[in-house]
C-alpha cells in the first residue's frame, strides 16, 4: 500500500485525507492518505521519509519551510517561494505549489479579467498575485500593514496600506486575509470596501467553511461571489495528479473529490 499525507499544525479540520481517499477508491488504488500534526517545522523532511510517504501536501503554518527543505522545487513555487505539495522522485522530494492554479481553476468561470485587487498580503496572497500575473490580469494589494506588503512591492505589484489607498474600478476583489475567519470582521474598514465593491463584478473569499462577513457585504452589491471552496477542491486535484505522474482527467478526479463538498 502506498502512503499519503498532510502535514500542518493545527490539522484535524483538514478534509484533504476525505478528498484524496475519495479518489483512491475511485480509481482502484491502494493507498491511503492521513493526516500529520507536526509542530516542529525543521521535523518536515524527517517525517516524510520516516513514514514512507510517496506524496504529502502541505499546510499552514509549514508551507515556506517546505520550500526550502525540498531537494528541487518546480513550476510557480519558484516565484513564490512556498510549496503545497511534496512528491518523492527516486530518492529526492520535489517541492509544487497547488495553490496558485487552483485558485486561477476556481476563478475561471467568472471570465476574462483586467484588474483585481488582493485583500491582504500573506502567503496566500503570493500565490494568488502570482498566478492572476501569469494569467495577464493586472494586481493591486491593500493590506492593513506595510511589512508584509514588501514581497509584493519588490515583485512589481501595485502596493497600498489602508492609509494611503484611494479605490479604483476593480473586476474582481478577493479576500485573502483570515479575516472572518473566526469573527464577523470585515479584511479593510467599510468605508473603503463599499467604494470599491460598487464598481465591482466578482467577489471571491479564501475562507471556504461559512458565510464571511465580506461575501455578505459582495452579494448586498449584488457582485458574483464565490468562497474558497473551489480552490481548496482544485489544489487537490492537481496535487493528486502530482503524485501520479498526471496519468488520471482532471474531470475524473473532480467527480471522485466534489461529493465531499455536497455533504
Ligand atoms: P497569513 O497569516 O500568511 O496572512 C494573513 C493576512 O491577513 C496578512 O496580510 C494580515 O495582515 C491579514 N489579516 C489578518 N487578520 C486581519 C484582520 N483582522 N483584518 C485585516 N487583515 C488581517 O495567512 P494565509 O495567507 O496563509 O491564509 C489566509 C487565509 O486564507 C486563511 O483564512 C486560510 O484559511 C485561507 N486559505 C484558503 C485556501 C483554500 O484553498 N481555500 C488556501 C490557503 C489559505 P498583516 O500583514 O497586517 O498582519
Amino acid at each position: 500500500m502506498r502512503l499519503y499525507g498532510i502535514f500542518g499544525y493545527p490539522i484535524t479540520h483538514s478534509i484533504s485525507p476525505r478528498l484524496h481517499n475519495n479518489a483512491f477508491h475511485a480509481f482502484e488504488i491502494d493507498a491511503c492518505y492521513g493526516r500529520f500534526a507536526i509542530e516542529d517545522p525543521d521535523t518536515l523532511m524527517h517525517h516524510f521519509h520516516a513514514l514512507g510517504l510517496e506524496g504529502a501536501n502541505v499546510t499552514i503554518p509549514h508551507k515556506e519551510v517546505a520550500y526550502a527543505q525540498c531537494d528541487e522545487v518546480r513550476g510557480v513555487a519558484k516565484e513564490i517561494q512556498a510549496v503545497n505539495t511534496l512528491v518523492k522522485e527516486g530518492t529526492k522530494v520535489i517541492g509544487y505549489n497547488t495553490d496558485a492554479q487552483g485558485f486561477y481553476e476556481a476563478i475561471r468561470s467568472f471570465g476574462p479579467l483586467s484588474h483585481a485587487l488582493i485583500l491582504g498580503a500573506g502567503g496566500s496572497a503570493k500565490a494568488v498575485a502570482i498566478i492572476l500575473r501569469t494569467y495577464g490580469v493586472r494586481v493591486s494589494l491593500l493590506n492593513r500593514s506595510r511589512e508584509r506588503l514588501n514581497f509584493f512591492a519588490s515583485q512589481g505589484f501595485e502596493t497600498h496600506t489602508w492609509e494611503d489607498f484611494t479605490p479604483q474600478k476593480y473586476d474582481l476583489i478577493i479576500n485573502t486575509t483570515s479575516a472572518g475567519l473566526r469573527d464577523e470582521t470585515l479584511p479593510c474598514p467599510q468605508t473603503l470596501l463599499e467604494p470599491i465593491l460598487k464598481h465591482s463584478s466578482f467577489a471571491y473569499d479564501l475562507i471556504y467553511n461559512h458565510p464571511t462577513p465580506f461575501l455578505r457585504l459582495a452579494l448586498t452589491y449584488g457582485l458574483t461571489c464565490k468562497d474558497g471552496k473551489e480552490m481548496l477542491l482544485h489544489q487537490a486535484i492537481l496535487a493528486f495528479n502530482l503524485f501520479f505522474q498526471n496519468r488520471f482527467e482532471p474531470l475524473a478526479i473532480e467527480r471522485a473529490m466534489r461529493p465531499i463538498f455536497d455533504l
